[in-house]
């Protein structure tokens, strides 16, 4: 009896992977299905910081239309909390301000969808003092390519937290430095030492490093022969940029991509226009001359990445629409989720032209609302105070309201195409008054790494 009762559980453990990795505590997952289909030659997954449902509904009226992914077979909610904290449906609906408490950041949120495991406010890829397993490395493993993509610093949260292990975001050139270290492929992300945030050369005296980690690694890197970073290929121009996109010179084998400015791409650049301006430049405030937009940035990280006949891991990120939302800036917040739109239209063109959804997966998502986001109950007439954006037209401001300088702890929106997004539709066992089933951020991680290492 008992013989036999050790061999069911050996079975069980023989069908579920996940048994190799023994739970501990609350933060490890749950639950578990294995995937037994064929293996995704590429996963591309898209993160709009601070983008809740809101931010995309306005960015939808402002722009004429909704987006394509919204209308997607996979589409869930999906949750957001640090470790130790929760969402609660009903809560979340019948108080207003419940959301306001226990919300994550792009650190412990990013962590949580790289690494499968949900871990403190501030800390990037590891638990305490325990290190996590990031989905780039199970890649890596399993013989993909790997890449990380963002409009705002390289070594900030989102970036950072697919690919390095520190007890705070904030240790930049610490964490600069691993992931120069680290088996990536493509870095692409802002934080260049010698420009500031409208993409000028900063003066003598006022170069800042901590973006790139550090004075001597920015020498390194500029030295293609001193035998240390060697192996990344630097490029900074939107010519450059281009023409690995376009094809028209071959592709790195490893590109660090820094472009001419500081903080941001676009986001941080001068100007204070509030009005709206229609087009993607939605305040008129002057673009940053050459800067390239994030949709370059993405492609020419996909012309390194292709080159491995085994496939691709890619994370992109919208990264300053969370600044605009912290901001309350209307204006730029929209801007920042249409540039992020235009990304995802420029991978989707991609995929279809170049790959498929047979051999690629797409996930589009957020790791969690910034600013609060409502419609404004002024336009709407409204008294609830979950009043949804309204439609002014195109071209026209949306009616919205903040209600926050933080981020909240909604569910935000999850989309997902391609192989293997179904799997995603096992994890939906909970759901919201509002936005119906959802799935954890969490899942992110078990189910991508399932997906690899079929
Ligand atoms: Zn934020």
């Amino acid at each position: 009896m008992r013989k036999s009762g050790m061999f069911l559980i050996l079975l069980l453990c023989m069908g579920y992977s996940a048994c190799n990795i023994q739970p501990s505590g609350n933060s490890m997952p749950d639950r578990y299905y294995d995937y037994n289909g064929p293996k995704p030659k590429n996963i591309i997954i898209m993160i709009a910081d601070g983008c809740g449902y809101a931010q995309i509904q306005a960015a939808d009226f402002y722009s004429g239309s909704p987006q394509v992914y919204e209308s997607w077979m996979v589409r869930y909610g999906m949750s957001t909390f640090p470790s130790g904290g929760s969402y609660l449906p009903a809560e979340s609906w019948s108080d207003f301000n419940h959301v306001l408490s226990g919300p994550t950041d792009s650190a412990a949120a990013a962590t949580a969808m790289s690494t499968g495991v949900k871990t403190t406010l501030g800390t990037i890829g590891q638990l305490g003092s325990r290190r996590l397993n990031h989905l780039m490395t199970a890649a890596q493993l399993e013989g993909y390519a790997t890449g990380v993509v963002t409009s705002v610093q390289w070594s900030h949260a989102t970036p950072a937290g697919f690919v390095a292990h520190n007890s705070s975001r904030k240790n930049y050139g610490a964490i600069a430095l691993e992931m120069l270290e680290s088996n990536m492929d493509v870095i692409i992300g802002c934080g260049h030492p010698l420009y500031d945030n409208d993409g000028n050369p900063v003066s003598s005296g006022s170069e800042e490093y901590q973006y790139v980690g550090g004075e001597s690694a920015w020498n390194h890197l500029l030295d293609d022969s001193d035998g240390i970073y060697d192996q990344w290929t630097l490029v900074e121009t939107t010519t450059a940029f281009q023409s690995i996109a376009d094809g028209s010179v071959s592709a790195p084998e490893r590109l660090l991509g820094i472009p001419r400015v500081y903080k941001t791409l676009q986001h941080e650049r001068s100007g204070t226009s509030s009005v709206v301006n229609p087009g993607d430049n939605t305040t008129g405030d002057t673009f940053n001359g050459d800067v390239p937009a994030l949709s370059l940035l993405a492609q020419a990280a996909i012309e390194v990445l292709d080159q491995n006949d085994s496939g691709f891991v890619l994370m992109i990120e919208g990264g300053a629409v969370d600044w605009a939302g912290h901001d309350n800036n209307s204006v730029r917040n929209i801007e920042e989720e249409l540039s992020f739109n235009t990304t995802v239209e420029a991978v989707i063109s991609w995929v279809e032209a170049n790959s498929s959804w047979d051999e690629t997966l797409l996930i589009v998502t957020a790791d969690h609302e910034s600013g609060y986001l409502t419609g404004s109950s002024v336009d709407t007439g409204s008294t609830g105070p979950w009043a949804s954006v309204v439609d002014n037209g195109s071209g026209n401001l949306p009616g919205m309201d903040w209600h926050s300088s933080g981020h909240t702890n909604q569910l935000v929106p999850f989309f997902a195409k391609g192989i293997g997004a179904a799997q995603f539709s096992l994890y939906t066992d909970q759901a919201d008054p509002q936005h119906g089933h959802y799935i954890d951020n969490t899942d992110i991680g078990l189910v991508v790494k399932d997906l690899m290492d079929n």
